[in-house]
C-alpha cells in the first residue's frame, strides 16, 4: 500500500516524497492507523525499521497548523538520537508552518531557549535538559497532545526512568502516548502500565531479531592480537566507512590512536567528549570526513548514518541486544553490510550467548596472510573437510569491491 492511501496530510505526504521513501515499511503501515486514530501504541521494533516515521508522520499529520504551546513531546535516550529524530520531524515537516526543537544537554541554553521562545509544536528532549526547562518555567507540559517514548530500554539502562515518569505526570492527562522499547522487561513493563491506556502492541521484528542483510563474522584472535589484527582486516576490506566498538571510553581512544597512525581518518564517539566534539565527530562520518568512527554503546544507539558498509566489534559487547544494536548500524534501509567481531578466548561465553540469542551460528573466519601467534584460540572445532572459511563475504571481504 503506498503512502498516499494511508491518510496522512497532504503536505507531510510532499514531505515524504523529498525525503525519497516510495513504500511504507512493515512497521509504518501498522503504526501510522493506530497513530491517526489516537490510540496509544507498545511498538517492539529496532531502529533501522523506519520506526521515526512510523511516529513521526502521523504525529505530524494530525497537528495541522503551527500553534505557540509545545503539543508534542518525544524523549530520547542519547544527544544524537534527539538530534536525529528532530531532523526528521523538521524535513517531514518542511511544506507546513510547523516548528520543532531539539533539546538536550552538553550544549548552551541560548539557542534552545530563543527557538521555544518563538514558540514550537514539537519537543524532541533528552530527559535531564528538558527537566531543566520546566523547572524554570520555560517549557509546560499541560497541551501536550502526544507523548512519545522512545528507546525505553535505553532509558532504563541509563537511569533514566524515575525522570522519565517525572515528566510523564506533568503531561496532560488527555495525551496520546506511543511507546518504543526493543524489550520489555518488568522495570519497563511497570512504566508502560503507568503511561498507557489500552495500547495496540506492534511488533515488527522480535526482540531477537537480527537485520537479514548483514554478514556476520567471528574472528578468533588472541588477547594480545586484537588490535593488530583489527588493523590487518581494515587494511584488507574494502569499506566506504566502518563503525567500530569499543567497551570502555579509554578503549575508544587507544584504537582510534592506532587506527589514525595506520592512517585511517578516524572519528571518536564516546560520553567522556565535549558535546561539540561529539557533533563534529558524527557529522564528518556522516559526510565522509572521517572514514572510521570508533565509539561505545551508549553514544551510538539508534544513530542512523547512511552508507556504513561495516561494524566491527573490537570487544564483544557483554549484553547479547548490544549486539543487535550494534550490527543494526550497518545494513540499513535495505543496502548490505558487514559486521565483524573480534572474539578472544576470554569472551568466547558471550558469544556463544549471542549466538544463542540471535538464534543463529555465526561463522568462523581467518584473516587469510595475518600472522597469528601459534595459540591463535578457535571457537569451535572447524569440520575436518572445509577447516575454518577464509575471509569471504559478499560484498564486503577483504579486496573486494562492493
Ligand atoms: P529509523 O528506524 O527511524 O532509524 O529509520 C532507519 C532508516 O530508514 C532512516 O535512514 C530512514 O530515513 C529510512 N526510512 C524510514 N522509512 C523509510 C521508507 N518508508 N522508505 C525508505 N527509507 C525509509
Amino acid at each position: 500500500m503506498p503512502f498516499k492511501n494511508l491518510q496522512l496530510f497532504e503536505p507531510i505526504l510532499r514531505g515524504i516524497q523529498s525525503a525519497g521513501y516510495t513504500d511504507p515499511t512493515p512497521i509504518q503501515l501498522r503504526a501510522i492507523p493506530v497513530v491517526l486514530a489516537g490510540g496509544d501504541l507498545i511498538g517492539s521494533a529496532q531502529t533501522g525499521t523506519g520506526k521515526t516515521a512510523a511516529f513521526a508522520l502521523p504525529i505530524l499529520s494530525k497537528l495541522g497548523r503551527h500553534q505557540l504551546q509545545p503539543r508534542v513531546l518525544v524523549l530520547e535516550p542519547t544527544r544524537e538520537l534527539a538530534a536525529q529524530v528532530d531532523t526528521a520531524f523538521r524535513d517531514f515537516a518542511r511544506y507546513t508552518d510547523l516548528r520543532t526543537v531539539a533539546v538536550f544537554g552538553g550544549v548552551g541554553y541560548g539557542r534552545q531557549r530563543a527557538e521555544l521562545r518563538r514558540g514550537v509544536d514539537v519537543i524532541t528532549a533528552t530527559p535531564g535538559r528538558l527537566m531543566d526547562y520546566i523547572k524554570d518555567g520555560m517549557i509546560n507540559l499541560r497541551d501536550i497532545q502526544v507523548l512519545v517514548l522512545d528507546e525505553v530500554d535505553r532509558m532504563l539502562d541509563m537511569g533514566f526512568l524515575p525522570i522519565v515518569k517525572e515528566i510523564i505526570v506533568r503531561c496532560s492527562r488527555e495525551r496520546q502516548t506511543l511507546f518504543f522499547s526493543a524489550t520489555v522487561p518488568p522495570e519497563i513493563q511497570s512504566i508502560a502500565s503507568f503511561a498507557l491506556r489500552q495500547p495496540t502492541r506492534v511488533e515488527i521484528e522480535v526482540n531477537r531479531y537480527v537485520n537479514q542483510s548483514i554478514n556476520h563474522a567471528i574472528y578468533p584472535v588472541a588477547f594480545s592480537q586484537k588490535s593488530d589484527l583489527l588493523v590487518a582486516l581494515l587494511a584488507t576490506t574494502d569499506f566506504d566507512s566502518v563503525l567500530v566498538f569499543c567497551r570502555t571510553k579509554h578503549g575508544s581512544d587507544k584504537i582510534a590512536h592506532k587506527l589514525k597512525n595506520a592512517n585511517h581518518t578516524v572519528a571518536v564517539l564516546h560520553a567522556n567528549r565535549s558535546q561539540n566534539q561529539r557533533i563534529e565527530a558524527l557529522a564528518g562520518f556522516k559526510s565522509g570526513k572521517y572514514k572510521v568512527m570508533v565509539a561505545t554503546d551508549i553514544a551510538a544507539r539508534g544513530i542512523d548514518v547512511a552508507g556504513v558498509t561495516h561494524v566491527i566489534n573490537y570487544d564483544v559487547p557483554e549484553n547479547s541486544e548490544d549486539y543487535v544494536h550494534r550490527t543494526g548500524r550497518t545494513g540499513r534501509a535495505q543496502a548490505m553490510g558487514d559486521a565483524f567481531t573480534l572474539v578472544t578466548p576470554e569472551n568466547s561465553g558471550n558469544i556463544r550467548n549471542i549466538q544463542r540469542f540471535i538464534g543463529k551460528k555465526i561463522p568462523e573466519l581467518r584473516l587469510d596472510g595475518f600472522e597469528y601467534q601459534p595459540l591463535a584460540p578457535r571457537l569451535s572445532k572447524p569440520s575436518r573437510k572445509s577447516g575454518l572459511r577464509q575471509h569471504q563475504l559478499r560484498g564486503g571481504g577483504p579486496g573486494q569491491r562492493r
